[in-house]
């Protein structure tokens, strides 16, 4: 059985899934598609009143889901329940705004002609999703489409699959119509089976730019709309004039959060030489702050990776890092003893362009540091980068900090705050962190027959 739910703090296997059937994926697109031509007789807002009820089951028992995530891929406890939170406001955002960006729009720019954009669903939108936010990311594909009345298949990470039959069994205990939604513990030809399969029009895939390749490529071949929200390298600026305590604090947090599996986590950072001295201190002392441990613990601050592999594989990553030139500003490298997959956090300085590991994406508590004298200089080494998802800057000048927002290229960036989501704002990436957006308006509008009525 590929789908097993192994604690990644203890190593102990807590249970396994049996592999789906193909009748199994037969039945789920059948139901689905019962549910996408149903949905075409329903108004918006008896959609908008289940998918509330499906947030108040998640906001009723917040602890029960957030357990979950904790054993299954060793999210902090506190950061566990703050996503099973963000998991109810994402849902809300579309319960509450999701019919607006679906109503009509006219364009009567036309000489003698009038015409109107109307906006409907499409069909089954296939949501293949990574771990590092189990529930949240489900959501932001859930939320949009089973209010246009899109119904989604998810085939989830294969280490979470307690979290995604808990989203099944919310959806269930939410009343959440039967097709809407089917998680399905299935292997990648059977993904790839479903994206053929005439009944669904959309793919959306968050995970790494190596699954976002193949993805686009099945979805490509077989003409279906998709989105690719992929990795990143992403950059935290400190600016000469930033506030220290506000630079630190956002770029640790903004690197250690999640243990630093986290897509728009700040994989860089760039400081400007006049505050680099400080900014190293502070960020070392915070660095230096964080207890490793069990995360079901509260007085833990920094849990493990996501399971053995991931810890092997960032282990081997350093390595490579090093062998390549770069060096270890501070931490320890060795791994931690144990069946667990704790990983101690790194400071590294040093990686320069010809190091085999340059704009390697490092998911896990290794942050880079770079010194850079001038702005030129700063956005030079931001944009050195295949990769394209978000980022900070850090000055007290705000418009400042704004120009130099406008100046990096990927799909956002916070100023003076760690990059987060929101529901009400776009979130997506450039370059091979992908394309298209999730959250906001610019999300519901990604699966949708923008259909011209002209007359
Ligand atoms: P991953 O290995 O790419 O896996 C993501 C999902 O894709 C999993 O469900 C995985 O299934 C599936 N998958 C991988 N290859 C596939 C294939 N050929 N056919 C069908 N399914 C396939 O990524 P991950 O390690 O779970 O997640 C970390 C990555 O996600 C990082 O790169 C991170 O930056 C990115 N991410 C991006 C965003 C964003 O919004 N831009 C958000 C979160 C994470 P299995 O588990 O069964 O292999």
């Amino acid at each position: 059985m590929s789908y097993k739910a192994v604690n990644p703090f203890n190593g102990k296997t807590i249970r396994e899934f049996p592999d789906a059937t193909d009748a199994e994926v037969d039945q789920a697109l059948k139901k689905a598609n019962h549910f996408y031509h149903t949905a075409k007789d329903q108004p918006i807002s008896e959609r908008a009143a289940q998918l509330e009820k499906l947030a108040n089951e998640f906001s009723e028992h917040n602890e029960k889901y957030a357990r979950f995530l904790t054993t299954n891929m060793g999210k902090l406890i506190s950061q566990a329940r703050s996503e099973v939170k963000k998991n109810v406001e994402f849902a809300m955002y579309y319960v509450k705004n999701g019919a607006q960006p679906l109503q009509p729009v006219p364009y009567n720019n036309v000489p003698g002609k009038e015409a109107h954009v109307e906006f409907s669903s499409i069909g089954a939108v296939m949501s293949v999703e990574p771990w590092n936010f189990p529930y949240t990311q489900i959501m932001r594909v859930f939320a949009p489409n089973f209010i246009i009345g899109n119904p989604v298949i998810l085939k989830h990470a294969s280490i979470v699959p307690e979290c995604a039959q808990a989203f099944e069994d919310a959806c269930k205990a939410a009343g959440i119509p039967e097709g809407a939604f089917k998680n399905l513990f299935i292997n990648y030809d059977q993904v790839n089976r479903i994206i053929a399969d005439p009944r669904v029009q959309g793919v959306a895939l968050t995970g790494s730019e190596n699954a976002g390749r193949k993805i686009a490529a099945e979805a490509g071949k077989n003409l279906k709309k998709s989105t690719m929200e992929l990795g990143g390298t992403d950059v935290s600026i400190i600016l000469n004039d930033a506030d220290l305590k506000t630079a630190v604090e956002g770029s640790v947090t903004a690197r250690l959060n999640n243990s630093g599996q986290v897509c728009t986590a700040a994989k860089r950072y760039i400081v400007q030489s006049g505050i680099y001295a400080d900014f190293l201190a502070g960020v070392i002392d915070e660095f230096s702050k964080r207890r490793l441990g069990d995360p079901l613990d509260e007085r833990t601050t920094l849990g493990p990776l996501s399971s053995k592999s991931a810890q092997q594989n960032l282990h081997q990553q350093v390595k490579k890092i090093l062998a390549g030139g770069a060096k270890i500003l501070w931490g320890d490298p060795e791994l931690p003893q144990g069946p667990g997959a704790l990983f101690n956090p790194l400071i590294i300085s040093g990686m320069t362009r010809d190091n085999p590991m340059y704009d390697t994406e490092l998911f896990g508590p290794v942050a880079q540091v770079y010194k850079a004298d001038t702005e030129e200089d700063i956005l030079k080494i931001a944009n050195h980068s295949n990769y394209g998802l978000g980022g900070a800057v850090y000055s007290k000048d705000a418009e400042h900090a704004k120009y130099i927002a406008s100046q990096v290229e990927t799909g956002q960036v916070a100023i003076n705050q760690p990059l987060s989501s929101y529901p009400e704002l776009p979130f997506g990436g450039v370059k091979n962190s992908g394309y298209g957006r999730e959250l906001s308006d610019m999300g519901i509008r990604e699966f949708v027959n923008a259909k011209t009525i002209l007359n």
